[in-house]
C-alpha cells in the first residue's frame, strides 16, 4: 500500500510562490518497490553553462507542472541571449539509478524558442557519455517530453540543448525518475520567507518539504526555536504549515526539521518581531491651496502646470485616440440617454487616464501662481477644461451609480464577474474617487458634483459587494482599496466618526477576497500570509499601500505583519537606489531577492505607488525612516519620470539607459499618474497628530496644516534644499498653542541594501528664535515642544555632502560599481559629458559645483577617473535629457 505525504506537507510555499505539488510527485513507498514517479530532480543541485539574467536555474527542479510552454509563473530556465549549444546539469550527493526523464520546454515565442535537438549524457566517472538507446528526446511545445534509455547509475546527468538558429533555449521543468535502485536522500526542507511579525500578532509558517528517493520511513516534521529572546509558541510544531506567536520583540530564527528514518534535513527562517504598532496613526495633510518658493520645485511645478497637464488633457480629448480617452465618456452618456453612440476605443481600463488627469488638473489649481502670467493662463485653461469635462464624465454614470465606460458600452458584460477581473472595474473606480476628492478639496468644498458622484459610485459597490448575501470578488488591478480608505477617512472627518466606515469595510473585504489566483496580481495566497513582494509592481505597491491603510484603520494584526514583512522585503532586498521598484523579471514586476539589474523596469506608476506605500507606513508608525524612503523615491524615481521641459515622460526608469523620453505611450497609464505626486507636495511634506506636527520634507513653501492642538498652523519654509542643507521654518499658528514640531533628521542610507559614505547624519545646528537647542530625538525626528506663537522660527542646518554609495555584494549587478549621492539626490554620469565605462577610483576626491546653465540649474559632482580624465555627474532626475547613455552605477574597480 502506498503511503503519501500528509496533505499539510503538500500545499507548500516555495520561493514566494504558492505551489500545489501533486502528491504523486512526493509519493514515497512503504515497501521496497519503487515506482517510476519518484522524481529525483527534487533532491538534485542544478547548474548550467549559461542562465539569462531574467531567468533562474532553480526553476528547473521546483516541481511545478507548467500550464503551457510560456508559463513563467513559477520561474523558468532560459539562456537568452545566447544561442548554439548550452547545457543544464543535475548533481546528486550520491549516485542514483534512472532510465527515464521528462522535459517541459520553455518557449516565449520571442527570444526563447524550442530547440533544434537535445542529448542526454551521464557522468561515467571520467566523462559525460551519451545514454544508450534513448527513445523520445522530444521537442514538443506545451507538454512533458518523455525520454527512456538504458538504465544508468550516476551522480550527474547533463542535458545538452542545440538552439534553433539565432534563438535561445529554455526549460520550465526537468524531471529524472528513479528506476528503483537509488539510495535514500535526506528530505530537502525550505522553512519559508523571512518575515516581520508585529506584536501581538502571529506569523503563518508554510514549510516546504521535498522528499525523493526510496525511504522506507514516513516523514515527520518538527518546528523549533533556534534562537531568539523570548518564547515561541507553535500552534502545531509537528505540521509544516502552522502558526507561531512570540512572547517578546527581537530577532528570532525558527528551524524546520524533516525526518525520514535515519535521515533528516532542516532549514531556518528569520522572524523579526516588532513591538506593537502605535495605538493611533498620524493624519495625512490633504493638499489644498499652497505656495512653492524653491529653486528646484518652483521651476518643475511650473513646467508641469504649463506644459505637461495641458498636453495630457489635449491628447485625451482627441476624438480618434486609439488608446481611449475622454470621448468614451460621451459615447457612454449617449448610450445611457438613449441616443445613437459611437464605438468605444481603447482597453477596458482607459477611463483611468482621464480620471488621473482630472486629479492632476485639480491639484494644479491648488498651486498659488504668485502672479506668474504663464501659470495663471494655464490654470485658467485647466479650469475651463474641467468645467467642460466634469458634466460629460458625470453623464456617463449609470443610474445606480456605476461608472466605467467599457461596461456601459459593451454588450453582455456583467459587473464583478471572475471572468472579467482583467477589465479593471476597481482600478478605474478608485481613480475616479481620488479625482473627485481632489476636486472637492480644490473647490474649497463649494462644488460637490464630483464628490457626490464618487459617493454614489462607492455606494453602488457597497450595495453589491460584501459578505453574503452580497458578492465576493476582487479586481485584477488593485487601486480601489486605497481610494476607498481615503474616501472613508474623509467622510469620517466630514460627517463624524463611523460615517465612512462602510467604505473602509469594503476596502478590507476586497483585500480579504484575494486568493486562489496568481502571484502576478498578488492573489496566490491570502494577503495576510504574503511576506514577499511579488508580481506586477504597480498592482503590488498599490495593494500594499491599501493593506497599510486597512492595517492602520482596523488594527488587524495579520495585515500589520504582512505589510511590515513586505515592506522589509522590498526595502532590504528588492529596492533600487533611486527609490524605484520592479526589476521587470516577471511581467512588469518584481524579480527574486537581490536581483536588481540596471536595465530595470521601474515603471513610473510603481514609483508613485511606492511613494504612497511609504507614506502610509510613516502615518502608521510615526517613524522618519519611511519619510527618508519617501524622499528618495520622490526626488529620484518620480521626479525623473518627466523631462525637464515636462513635455515628455518615460514609462520605465532603467538605471542604465540610452532611451529618450516620449510624449505618449500605447498604454498611457502613467501620464496622468506622474503629476499627481509631484503636485501633492503638502501631503508628503507634513503629517499631524492631535499634539504634533511632523515635518517630513524640506521644500521652500507655504502650507497650512489644519487642526493641530486645536488650531491651524501656517508653515513657511525657506530653503534652497536639496542644493543646500540650510532650512528656516516659520511656524504661524492661528492662536498660540502648545504642541510639538517634529523635524525629520534625514538618514542617507534608508535601505539596508545600500551604504552611503562618508556618514552624513544628524543636524549640524538647530535653533528656535535664534537660541540653539538640543532636541530630543524620537524615531528619527527632532522634537521641539513649546507654546508656539505666530512668527516663531526654527532654523536648522542639515549636513549635505557628496557620498559614495555601495550596494550589498548580494546585488550582482552593482558589484565593482559605485553610485554618488548629494543629500536625497542620486547622481548619473552621461555619455554626453564623458566616457561612461571609465573607473572612478575609491579614493579619488569628489567636489561639487553649482552650474546654473546646465539642466535648469544643478549641482554637479566632479572627480577624476583613474585614467586622469574628468568625471562629471548630474542628478538622476535630470538624466537622459541630452541624448546618449546615462547610468547610476559607474565602475570603481
Ligand atoms: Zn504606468
Amino acid at each position: 500500500m502506498k503511503r503519501f505525504v500528509p496533505v499539510h506537507l503538500v500545499a507548500i510555499l516555495f520561493a514566494g510562490l504558492c505551489v500545489s505539488f501533486s502528491s504523486v510527485a512526493y509519493a514515497r513507498q512503504a515497501d521496497s518497490v519503487a515506482e517510476p514517479s519518484t522524481n529525483l530532480a527534487l533532491v538534485a543541485t542544478a547548474s548550467t553553462s549559461f542562465v539569462s539574467g531574467h531567468e533562474t536555474i532553480t526553476a528547473l527542479n521546483n516541481g511545478y507542472q507548467p500550464a503551457h510552454s510560456d508559463d513563467k509563473s513559477h520561474g523558468a530556465y532560459g539562456n537568452w541571449p545566447q544561442s548554439g549549444t548550452q547545457w543544464v546539469q543535475y548533481d546528486w550527493s550520491q549516485p542514483i539509478s534512472t532510465g527515464k526523464i521528462d522535459v517541459y520546454w520553455f518557449d516565449d515565442n520571442r527570444g526563447v524558442r524550442l530547440p533544434k535537438a537535445c542529448r542526454l549524457k551521464y557522468w561515467d566517472g571520467k566523462r559525460f557519455a551519451a545514454v544508450e538507446n534513448p527513445t523520445g528526446l522530444g521537442l514538443a511545445r506545451n507538454q512533458l517530453n518523455t525520454t527512456t534509455f538504458t538504465e544508468v547509475s550516476t551522480s550527474k546527468l547533463r542535458l545538452e540543448i542545440d538552439s534553433n538558429g539565432t534563438f535561445s533555449t529554455g526549460i520550465l521543468e526537468w524531471r529524472v525518475y528513479d528506476s528503483g535502485k537509488s539510495p535514500d536522500f535526506p528530505p530537502s526542507v525550505k522553512a519559508g520567507i523571512d518575515r516581520v511579525v508585529v506584536m501581538p500578532g502571529k506569523t503563518y509558517l508554510q514549510g516546504a518539504i521535498r522528499a525523493a528517493g526510496n525511504s522506507k520511513a514516513a516523514l515527520g516534521v518538527v518546528w523549533s526555536k533556534a534562537s531568539g529572546p523570548g518564547t515561541v509558541i507553535f500552534e502545531r510544531a509537528d505540521a509544516a504549515a502552522t502558526t507561531a506567536r512570540f512572547s517578546a520583540a527581537g530577532q528570532y530564527v525558527l528551524k524546520l526539521t524533516a525526518h525520514a528514518g535515519q535521515l533528516s534535513g532542516s532549514d531556518t527562517v528569520r522572524a523579526t518581531v516588532d513591538p506593537p504598532a502605535p495605538a493611533t496613526h498620524l493624519a495625512p495633510v490633504l493638499t489644498k491651496r499652497y505656495k512653492i518658493d524653491n529653486r528646484l520645485w518652483s521651476g518643475r511645478t511650473k513646467k508641469i502646470i504649463v506644459n505637461w497637464i495641458p498636453h495630457c488633457y489635449e491628447k485625451l480629448s482627441e476624438p480618434g485616440l486609439a488608446e481611449g480617452g475622454f470621448n468614451n465618456f460621451i459615447r457612454a452618456a449617449d448610450k445611457l440617454a438613449g441616443k445613437p453612440f459611437d464605438r468605444r476605443q481603447g482597453p477596458p481600463w482607459s477611463d483611468a487616464y482621464v480620471h488621473n488627469t482630472v486629479e492632476s488638473m485639480c491639484l494644479a489649481l491648488t498651486v498659488d501662481p504668485q502672479g506668474d502670467a504663464q501659470i495663471i493662463a494655464a490654470q485658467k485653461a485647466i479650469r475651463a477644461k474641467l468645467e467642460d469635462w466634469i458634466p460629460k464624465i458625470l453623464a456617463a454614470q449609470e443610474p445606480d451609480g456605476y461608472l466605467q465606460t467599457h461596461f456601459t458600452l459593451s454588450q453582455g458584460l456583467s459587473h464583478w464577474n471572475p471572468a472579467t477581473r482583467g477589465d479593471h472595474e476597481g482600478y478605474t473606480a478608485g481613480y475616479f474617487i481620488e479625482a473627485a476628492l481632489a476636486h472637492y478639496l480644490m473647490t474649497g468644498k463649494t462644488d460637490p458634483r464630483m464628490y457626490r458622484a464618487a459617493r454614489r459610485l462607492a455606494d453602488c459597490w457597497c450595495a453589491n459587494l460584501g459578505p453574503t448575501p452580497k458578492k465576493s470578488w476582487y479586481d485584477g488591478h488593485q487601486e480601489l482599496e486605497q481610494a476607498l480608505v481615503r474616501l472613508g477617512r474623509f467622510v469620517n472627518e466630514e460627517q463624524g466618526p463611523g460615517k465612512g466606515q462602510k467604505y473602509i469595510d469594503l476596502a478590507r473585504f476586497l483585500l480579504d477576497c484575494r486568493r486562489d489566483g496568481s502571484p502576478y496580481d498578488q492573489s496566490h495566497l491570502p494577503l495576510t500570509r504574503q511576506y514577499e513582494a511579488v508580481g506586477h509592481a504597480v498592482r503590488a505597491v498599490y495593494v500594499y499601500s491599501g493593506m497599510a491603510d486597512v492595517a492602520m484603520e482596523t488594527g488587524d494584526a495579520d495585515y500589520r505583519s504582512a505589510v511590515k514583512s513586505i515592506w522589509s522585503n522590498i526595502v532590504n532586498k528588492k529596492y533600487y537606489v533611486t527609490g524605484g521598484v520592479g526589476s521587470g523579471e516577471t511581467s512588469e514586476g518584481f524579480g527574486p531577492n537581490y536581483s536588481l539589474g540596471n536595465n530595470a523596469y521601474c515603471e513610473s506608476c510603481s514609483g508613485c505607488g511606492e511613494l504612497f506605500f511609504q507614506h502610509k507606513l510613516n502615518l502608521a508608525y510615526h517613524d522618519a525612516r519611511y519619510a527618508d524612503l519617501m524622499e528618495e523615491t520622490l526626488y529620484n524615481a518620480v521626479l525623473g519620470d518627466l523631462d525637464l521641459e515636462a513635455k515628455n515622460f518615460t514609462y520605465t526608469n532603467a538605471l542604465d539607459s540610452s532611451e529618450s523620453r516620449y510624449p505618449w505611450h500605447g498604454c498611457p497609464c502613467c501620464v496622468g499618474n506622474i503629476p499627481r505626486p509631484l503636485l501633492m507636495l503638502p501631503t508628503w511634506m507634513y503629517a499631524k497628530s492631535a499634539e504634533s506636527l511632523y515635518v517630513n520634507l524640506f521644500i521652500g513653501s507655504t502650507v497650512t496644516v489644519e487642526n493641530v492642538a486645536g488650531t491651524n498652523v501656517e508653515m513657511v519654509q525657506a530653503t534652497d534644499y536639496p542644493w543646500s542643507g540650510k532650512v528656516s521654518i516659520t511656524v504661524n499658528p492661528s492662536a498660540a498653542k502648545t504642541f510639538s514640531v517634529k523635524v525629520r533628521v534625514p538618514n542617507r542610507s534608508p535601505s539596508g541594501l545600500y551604504t552611503s559614505t562618508p556618514k552624513c547624519e544628524g543636524l549640524t545646528s538647530l535653533s528656535v528664535n535664534g537660541a540653539s537647542i538640543s532636541p530630543v530625538l524620537d524615531k528619527g525626528y527632532a522634537a521641539i515642544s513649546r507654546t508656539w506663537r505666530t512668527g516663531d522660527r526654527i532654523d536648522l542646518v542639515l549636513p549635505i555632502s557628496v557620498q559614495r554609495v555601495k550596494a550589498s555584494n548580494k546585488v550582482a549587478a552593482d558589484v565593482g560599481r559605485v553610485a554618488l549621492r548629494y543629500g536625497p539626490l542620486v547622481y548619473n554620469i552621461e555619455s554626453v559629458d564623458q566616457e561612461v565605462d571609465l573607473v572612478l577610483g575609491p579614493n579619488s576626491a569628489l567636489s561639487t559645483e553649482w552650474n546654473g546653465n546646465l539642466l535648469g540649474g544643478v549641482m554637479v559632482i566632479q572627480g577624476v577617473f583613474t585614467n586622469g580624465k574628468t568625471m562629471m555627474a548630474i542628478p538622476n532626475y535630470a538624466r537622459n535629457n541630452r541624448g546618449g547613455r546615462s547610468l547610476v552605477w559607474m565602475k570603481d574597480e
